[in-house]
């Protein structure tokens, strides 16, 4: 299995609108981040998780020509921004779009992009195929993922592991349901936004990631959806040497 980190930022990117850095380092490239999402590939298919905002410039900035289904993790600008793009994409790629999302995600996408749902008459409306995710086995594009929701501000983000792989983003906490889909997992990419600093703001830092997962047994971690708040090398210094922070464009191999 491959994956592809299309995006490692948070909400806002790195850097945000205006150049700011925040306290991320310009001149490290490893710093540029756009909006989480990631590409998995596995047994000739292609999943996408994640339509932010950017999607239009990673898709093509990876050469990607075609995915399977799409897989939206919850309701947020950053991991819905790039919606409304898919049914040109349905059309460009000549198929239809399988999209993946929690009742939860398809309720907030309804009102959204209400044009999206109409069918008919708006142009760039067609070309997608709902489906609601629940959490447990759900068989997606022909692969089988094991969902699970984890809670996140006031709603539920979706995560899910598939085979010895775990995506967990936009996450505060961990049920004993997500604990036991997490625990024997290879590789956990998990989104720890606020780097070394605890802030209550719905999203994790890497104390927090450390106290949440004990008990569990995980071979190796990768650190995503980062803030500008959040240097790249200062972060990877206080990191055990089976953790990673991760970066645009960085591939892994499960
Ligand atoms: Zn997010
Ligand atoms: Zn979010």
């Amino acid at each position: 299995m491959k994956i592809t980190i299309l995006g490692s930022g948070s909400a806002y990117g790195t850097p945000m609108i205006f150049n700011d850095w925040g306290r991320a380092i310009s001149s490290n490239p490893l710093n540029m981040r756009l909006r989480a999402s990631i590409f998995l590939e596995d047994e000739n298919k292609r999943l996408l998780v994640d339509a932010g905002p950017d999607l239009r410039e990673q898709i093509n900035r990876e050469n990607i020509t075609d995915f399977d289904a799409v897989f939206l993790t919850h309701p947020h600008y950053d991991h819905i921004g790039g919606v409304p793009e898919l049914p040109r994409a349905s059309k460009i790629l000549g198929h239809k779009i399988d999209v993946f999302a929690s009742n939860e995600t398809l309720e907030e996408l309804k009102k959204c992009y209400a044009y999206l749902f109409t069918g008919g008459g708006e142009p760039d409306s067609g070309g997608l195929v709902w489906h609601p995710l629940d959490e447990g086995t759900e068989n997606i594009a022909g692969l089988e993922l094991n969902v699970f929701f984890v809670p996140h501000h006031h709603l539920k983000s979706s995560a899910f592991r598939y085979k010895n792989f775990a995506y967990v983003t936009d996450w505060q906490d961990l049920s004993e349901y997500a604990k036991a889909q997490i625990d024997g997992v290879d590789l956990l990419l998990a989104e720890c936004n606020n780097g070394m600093v605890p802030m209550q703001n719905g999203h994790s830092s890497w104390p927090e990631i450390v106290e949440r997962l004990e008990g569990l047994k995980i071979g190796r971690m990768v650190l995503t959806h980062l803030s500008a708040r959040v240097d790249y090398q200062a972060l990877q210094n206080q990191l055990p040497e089976n953790v990673w922070v991760a970066y645009d464009r960085m591939v892994l191999d499960v």
